[in-house]
């Protein structure tokens, strides 16, 4: 499904490599974690297979369901089925959050060929996904964002990723200091939304939030690649000897 080989990625600005050959299948239906100190090429790894601009790729491929990711735009690229948790956590005063929904899964929708969903049929669509993750309706009336608490964030979040209902989810848990109630919040959502169909990609600084989602698979970051792959306990080693032992061993 998400297919990455050897990928190689540089600042636009600087002439800096920050990912030095990455690679990684993530298959439908999995969920795989990517842990690693911080600085390791996590976040551009998340932000290059989403189209974010400022990187340049200079080598090797990343694929979705065989299709060229990196040529696509960042809207291509969420129309394939691709989504980036995070991506909009921006304010919308004025835009409820409903409507934003409507119109983000509506011009995926179009740009896959499929039929646009009617407000009756996307208020059925929306209602069963935020009773599946406990949404109020106030908060899906309310302008995207706007005066959301961080937990409210979080949650609205997960609710942009079940109603855009994208094949394979990445989750760049950044160094913001998630307190537990907020992972506990994005662990469920994950949870919830498991599907064979529908793989994750979670990457992470910290063992804890693999406590409540549990990855099929674990890989450790370091320097721009992949130094390790393994299964649950490889997360549980980092939080017990941390990083250091591994890259001796690499
Ligand atoms: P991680 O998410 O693992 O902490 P990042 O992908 O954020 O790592 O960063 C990897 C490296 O690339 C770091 O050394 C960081 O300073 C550098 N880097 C990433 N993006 C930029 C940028 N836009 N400008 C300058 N340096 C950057
Ligand atoms: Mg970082
Ligand atoms: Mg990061």
């Amino acid at each position: 499904m998400l297919e990455i080989k050897n990928l190689q990625v540089k600042l636009e600005e600087e002439d800096k490599q920050i990912l030095k050959g990455v690679d990684l299948t993530v298959e439908a239906g999995k969920v795989h974690a990517i842990m690693g100190p911080n600085g390791s090429g996590k976040s551009t790894l998340s932000y290059v297979l989403s189209g974010r601009d400022g990187y340049e790729v200079t080598g090797g491929s990343a694929t979705l369901d065989g299709e060229d990711l990196l040529e696509m735009e960042a809207e291509e690229r969420a129309a394939a089925g691709l989504f980036l948790a995070f991506q909009y956590p921006v304010e919308i005063p004025g835009v409820g959050n409903m409507t934003f929904l409507r119109t983000a899964l509506n011009s995926q929708r179009k740009a896959r060929g499929e039929p646009e969903m009617s407000a009756a049929e996307f208020l059925k669509h929306i209602r069963e996904k935020a009773a599946q993750l406990q949404i109020t309706q106030d908060m899906l009336k309310r302008p995207v964002n706007v005066g959301f608490s961080g937990g409210e964030k979080k949650r609205n979040e997960i609710l942009q990723m079940a109603v855009l209902e994208p094949k394979m989810c990445i989750l760049d848990e950044t160094d913001s200091g998630l307190d537990v109630d907020a992972m506990k919040l994005v662990a469920d959502g994950v949870n919830a939304l498991r599907d064979a169909g529908r793989g994750f990609l979670v990457i992470t600084h910290y063992q804890r939030l693999l406590d409540h989602i549990k990855p099929d698979v674990v890989h450790i970051m370091s320097d721009g690649r992949i130094i390790k792959t393994g299964g649950p306990e490889l997360a549980l080693e980092v939080e017990k000897n941390g990083y250091a032992d591994l890259k001796e061993g690499a």
